[in-house]
């Protein structure tokens, strides 16, 4: 039989963890020819979260838990779960039940089918702001444009992987990671699924504006050097004019002799000069400073507690 690894990262879902995991179990029980594993990651939930969890574990063999030492975001919370995936295959989901788990028997078929890397994209997104939607749709459109690999702008990170692609993922240990992107960049067999998202089961959405500004730079800058490269444009072109303005004043002064005027286009040139000079420290400033967090190679997050470890601990005792 063959072993799906679910993994649901979750960070403060007191509210909704509950009939999330009734409804997985629900689902599962219609999908008798395989076996399931649960596993939570707690991503450092300040409410009760964790004692949920642990409530699921003491009546379902199935639950497993990873514990995070803190919120680390579910980037990271996602690498956790697929360091410790040990099942053919494994199925990312929200624990916010935005994504319906009903969708895992089609994901599944398509799997079997030979496809290594079943993902779902949202048709329509309810419960979200005009303004997140509209910044969303033009962020992707600019990443594709600019990163080489495929990214799908309505391809989250819910989908089904296979032990193949997840063996790839876990060998990328960047710090600011866009798992987005490493999907494509991994390549394997992809196929697309497509669901309707629907609102929230219960409690907030976690991403703070900041963060997400955060993320839409960390996706730009880990898949494209372009922010780097456009600058020699821009310097090219404006000494191109600087070139030819100067010419214009050599010119015009030898055919009708000096004026005083000059001082307002200096303090212009300078201004202007000096402007983008900032700027485009500041984009090497922003690749730099990716540098400067990778070469300290931190280990990329640690565990309070992982249900199955203890176990093993008990099992030695015994
Ligand atoms: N999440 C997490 N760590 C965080 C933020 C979010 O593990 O720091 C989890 C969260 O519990 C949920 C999933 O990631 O299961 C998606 O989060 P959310 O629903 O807040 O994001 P959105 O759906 O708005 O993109
Ligand atoms: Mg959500």
């Amino acid at each position: 039989m063959k072993t799906i690894t679910i993994l649901i990262p979750a960070y403060n879902e007191e509210a909704v963890i509950v009939p999330m995991y009734e409804r997985l179990k629900i689902v599962c029980a219609t999908l008798p020819d395989y076996a399931f594993q649960f596993l939570f990651v707690n991503d450092g939930s300040s409410d009760g979260t964790i004692n949920k969890i642990k409530q699921f574990k003491q009546v379902d063999q199935r639950v497993q838990y990873i514990d995070l030492s803190r919120n680390f975001g579910k980037e990271i919370a996602m690498l956790a779960g697929f360091d410790h995936a040990a099942g053919d295959a494994t199925i990312i989901i929200d624990a916010d039940l935005q994504q319906p788990p009903e969708l895992f028997s089609e994901m599944l078929e398509w799997w079997e089918a030979g496809y290594d890397d079943v993902y779902a994209i949202r048709k329509a997104r309810e419960g979200e702001t005009w303004f997140k939607k509209w910044a969303s749709k033009k962020y992707y459109q600019l990443l594709q444009k600019i990163a080489k690999e495929k990214i799908h702008p309505q391809a989250g990170d819910f989908r089904l992987l296979d032990k193949k692609c997840v063996q790839a993922l876990i060998t990328l240990r960047e710090q600011e990671r866009y798992t987005k992107g490493m999907y494509g960049w991994i390549g394997f067999k992809k196929k697309e699924i497509a669901y309707v998202a629907e609102p929230r089961g219960a409690g907030e959405s976690k991403w703070k504006f900041s963060e997400l500004v955060k993320l839409a730079l960390d996706g730009i800058t880990s898949y494209s050097t372009v922010p780097l490269k456009i600058w020699s444009i821009i310097g090219f072109v404006i000494s191109f004019f600087a070139f030819a303005y100067l010419l214009f004043e050599l010119v015009k002064t030898l055919l009708f002799g000096i004026e005083t005027a000059g001082y307002a286009s200096i303090i212009a040139g300078v201004l202007f000069i000096g402007g983008i000079q900032l700027i485009s420290l500041g984009v090497i400033g922003e690749y730099l400073g990716r540098v400067f967090i990778e070469t300290k190679e931190r280990p990329l997050y640690f565990i309070q507690e992982y249900s199955e470890e203890k176990e093993e601990e008990e099992e030695e005792k015994n």
